[in-house]
């Protein structure tokens, strides 16, 4: 694949000047940072891509041999074959064009380590239909371990505050660098130097708090939301998403289908040969809707936008109401002697038209 322009790679002209290429190499850092990215191959690459062409750019010499060469005159001295550049130099080269700019904690702040992430939290919340359709905010109380106040903090020592261990191996191969978390610190290169009584080794207390959510309407059950931050903090690091898993209340009013929700009708076989008004529950309250005189068993009565919201978008699902023709179980002796009167009938003889649509061709035509 050929390799793009640095310029192009920067969104800059030719002509930029050294602080608009450290601008546009800053933007494109924070937004294809792999803290904000995680598992995302494409935004690593990107961020990769970035790092190489503002190495490029923001070096004078390697800047003006490019501008007359191109790649090619990298391509002896500290260019790039096609390898570019791995995670661990950009950290180290250009952890500090972040430093004072309120993205300090991306990095540590310290020069370039990969700042440590404390762990997410997961909590499960239960939603009935109704909060489900509209969205709804939620407080939820969670114990997350934060940083103690009062407790401050040194360089590691054993690690000289980098978080790592590097140690040289012989090999087959010959030596080798291999590099490993530091034990000590943990990776995050501080270590406790004054506590309160209460905190843990790592200067942290478990704190409990009420935490406002806003769940959008139209989440489905085992969907998680994720509020960046608010998981576990960690000393000298960011902390962890709160990670929150929905779960759908077990409803036995409706029942939900996509944005849709069903709801199950019941009459008598006198309201469905007269017609009546009947009152109907919906997730916004109840509903009077009509019936109408020779209404079938089976025959969908749809309410438009009284469905859930969608999730992606303003437009909202329809409550489906299935019509359903109650057959008494039990009569009395006079109501046996009417029906009975009435059985040689032609009216209430079945006599399914063509306007009787099975029940496979309704679920078509409302899905
Ligand atoms: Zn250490």
């Amino acid at each position: 694949m050929a390799k793009r322009d640095y310029y192009e790679v920067l969104g800059v002209s030719k002509s930029a000047s050294a602080d608009e290429i450290k601008k546009a190499y800053r933007k494109l850092a924070i937004q294809y940072h792999p803290d904000k990215n995680p598992d995302n191959p494409e935004a690593e690459e990107k961020f990769k891509e970035a790092a190489e062409a503002y190495e490029v750019l923001s070096n004078p010499d390697k800047k003006a041999r490019y501008d007359q060469f191109g790649h090619q005159g990298l391509g002896g001295n500290g260019g790039y074959g096609g390898a570019g550049m791995n995670m661990e130099d950009i950290f180290s080269q250009f952890g500090d064009i972040f430093g004072g700019g309120g993205f300090g904690s991306f990095f540590g702040g310290g020069g370039g380590r990969r700042t440590k992430k404390g762990t997410n939290l997961r909590v499960k919340l239960k939603l009935n239909l109704q909060e489900i359709a509209n969205g709804v905010e939620k407080k939820i109380k969670v114990k997350r371990h934060v940083v103690a106040p009062g407790v401050s903090f040194k360089s590691c020592s054993t690690c000289q505050g980098t978080g790592q261990i590097k140690k040289v191996v012989n090999t087959m191969l010959g030596q080798m660098v291999s590099a490993s978390t530091c034990a000590v610190c943990g990776g995050s290169g501080q270590i406790v130097d004054k506590k309160p009584a209460e905190a843990d080794s790592r200067g942290l207390i478990i704190k409990e708090e009420v935490i406002t959510i806003n769940i959008p309407g139209g989440v489905a059950d085992g969907m998680q939301l994720s509020m960046s931050g608010k998981g576990n903090e960690i000393p000298g690091g960011i902390p962890g998403d709160l990670l929150i898993v929905i779960e759908e209340a077990e409803e036995n009013v409706f029942q939900r289908e996509g944005n849709n929700v069903i709801y199950d009708l019941y009459v008598s076989f006198i309201q469905a040969a007269l017609g009546d008004s009947v009152e109907v529950p919906t997730i916004d309250g109840k509903v009077k809707i009509k019936i109408d005189p020779g209404t079938q068993s089976g025959k969908m009565l749809r309410l438009k936008g009284k469905g859930i919201k969608d999730i992606n978008g303003y437009s909202r699902g329809d409550q489906l109401i299935m019509v359903n023709v109650w057959t008494p179980t039990q009569l009395s002796r006079e109501e046996r002697i009417a029906l009975e009167g009435m059985k040689d009938s032609e009216n209430f003889k079945p006599n399914p038209g063509r306007q009787e649509k099975t029940f496979f061709d309704k679920m078509k035509e409302f899905f």
